[in-house]
């Protein structure tokens, strides 16, 4: 039934909001309280195609449009991002239940791919090459693909969207955004500034919801590719879907998976840096970043030294509402979660993990509904246990102990999951060696969370990533348009008689 005490999450559809008719929604909350703060519209597959029927009308337009015009209406969107920063986080915080300062580096971290996608003049340029023989000259085209969607997670509502929208909209496709149900109104605030900053009816659209809204987006004839992020098995899906899909048209996809982020620890470390990046890394966001830090891979005799350090870090975590200047940590998204880490806590107990600091049980005065659980610590833990072989997404950090370097690597590279890694050592060569050795698609050494800044691209390994490239960056270009090459000759030059004026786009 609906509450009508909460307001409504609807879609947003050729530049306007639309109330959804499937008759069907679900509660969104604030984690930090518990208490239901809206309720989100879940489409039907009626409701996709007319987004889609929006989107396929605004795309030939907006291909046409000047890569440079593009480029500004980009511009414009930035800056009213950057008016709107605190907006922005609060409402993050609101619905996911990240510190606000947290939040604040979220919309950082987006905004960063909308500057560089205001660059979409230069990201469009291609080769050329002057007589190839006989007075024939071939050259490439980068051409948009049509209607684009993205499907993306709860744990970044703000940031990951902009992963995609910004590339897509500049390399002249149009886009319908489909965004986690958990957390969906910081999608709204985007439509509605994409509006203020002169954003063409149909080319951003929202449509919200769950598996009928993915599933009618993936199977729908119009749509030519899909970026997806969330967790691997959802991945997986929507990459064969994708290619199971008949028609024409293949579906291009791009779906960014699941991960279990390694850091580790070498004994020339500097055991404070080392420490302090672990703590941040596996607890920041309550352990919900894809980035996260969940294993702590302990070299040689440095294993007793940083558990040691570690256990009272870990307790003295100040976890409270995250629009509290103080908090380091907030809630997890929801109670659903919560028991879902609980259980993988007990499960550790279980199977003989010893379990350092117990997050479990953790009451907040004044939130004793909210969704909150302390930070976990376990050690002894063995790659045959669940809690090492499963992403947990949570503040749980396990640590695991290794004799040498070389167990590091085998370790990390024999597990399924390969997003994201970390070294913390003092000598060069060693840190050479992992660069070159892991296989991992995003490297940091002595940087806790190495996530790759807006040109550089972003991408995981194995079942971290299914399909051939990266999220933004160049990759994101490559993605979101088709390649074409020309061959022309010209037997005669057509005249266009004389201009007076100071040529400028037209
Ligand atoms: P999720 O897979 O549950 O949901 C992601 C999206 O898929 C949502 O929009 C959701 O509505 C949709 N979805 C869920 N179930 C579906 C189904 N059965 N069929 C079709 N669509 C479905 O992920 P989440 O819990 O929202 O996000 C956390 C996960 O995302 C973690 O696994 C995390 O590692 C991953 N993640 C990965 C990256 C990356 O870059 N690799 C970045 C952020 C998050």
């Amino acid at each position: 039934m609906t509450n009508l005490t909460v307001p409504s999450i609807q879609h947003y559809v050729n530049g306007r909001v639309v109330a959804s008719t499937s008759g069907r929604q679900q509660d969104v909350f604030n984690p930090a309280t518990g208490e239901v703060t809206g309720q989100v519209a879940l489409a039907s597959v009626e409701e996709v195609n007319a987004a889609v029927a929006a989107a396929s009308a605004a795309a030939p337009a907006w291909a046409d449009t000047a890569p440079l015009k593009r480029g500004r209406i980009l511009s414009k969107f930035k800056e009213l991002i950057e008016k709107h920063h605190d907006d922005l986080a609060a409402a993050i915080t609101r619905e996911h239940g990240k510190v606000f300062s947290d939040a604040k580096g979220e919309v950082v971290r987006g905004l960063e791919v909308v500057e560089f996608a205001c660059g979409a003049p230069q990201l469009l340029k291609t080769q050329f090459t002057d007589n190839i023989g006989g007075g024939i000259d071939n050259w490439q085209l980068r051409q948009p693909l049509g209607v684009t969607a993205g499907i993306t997670p709860f744990n970044f509502p703000f940031m990951v969207p902009m992963w995609m929208a910004p590339m897509a909209i500049a390399t002249g496709n149009t886009f319908i955004l489909k965004p986690s149900e958990r957390d969906p109104s910081p999608s709204l605030m985007v439509a509605d500034l994409f509006r203020q900053a002169g954003l063409p009816d149909g080319v951003f659209n929202v449509v919200q919801g769950d598996k009928v809204a993915v599933d009618a987006l993936l199977h729908h004839p119009d749509v030519k590719a899909v970026s997806f992020v969330g967790s691997t098995p959802i991945a997986e899906y929507i990459y064969s879907e994708g290619a199971r899909r008949k028609g024409p048209w293949p579906l291009r996809v791009q779906a960014l998976g699941g991960a279990k982020n390694h850091l580790v620890v070498m004994p020339d470390a500097d055991l404070g840096q080392a420490v302090d990046a672990l703590i941040g890394a596996a607890y920041g966001s309550a352990g919900e970043r894809c980035m996260a830090i969940s294993v702590a891979v302990a070299v040689g005799s440095v294993a007793d030294r940083l558990v040691e350090a570690l256990i009272p870090r870990v307790k003295s975590l100040k976890i409270t509402n995250g629009m509290e200047s103080d908090a380091e940590m907030g809630p997890v998204v929801t109670a659903a979660h919560k028991a879902k880490i609980e259980g993988y806590i007990e499960e550790g107990v279980r199977a003989g993990a010893k379990l350092l600091v117990d997050g479990r049980g953790l009451k907040v005065p004044g939130h004793e509904n909210g969704f909150f659980l302390g930070g976990s610590l376990f050690d002894n833990v063995t790659p045959e246990m669940k809690i090492y072989q499963e992403e947990i997404f949570g503040p749980v950090l396990c640590v695991v102990r290794v004799p040498d370097f070389a167990s590091a690597v085998q370790l990390i590279n024999a597990h399924e999951f390969a997003n994201g890694v970390s070294l913390f050592t003092s000598d060069g060569n060693t840190a050479r060696e992992f660069s070159r050795r892991i296989e991992v698609g995003m490297v940091g050494v002595n940087v806790p969370i190495p996530v790759p800044m807006a040109w550089h691209s972003f991408g995981g390994w194995k079942r971290s990533l299914f399909g051939d490239m990266h999220a933004y960056g160049e990759e994101g270009v490559r993605f979101y348009t088709r390649f074409k090459s020309v061959m022309q000759r010209w037997p005669q030059t057509i005249a266009k008689g004389a201009e007076f004026t100071m040529p400028v786009a037209k």
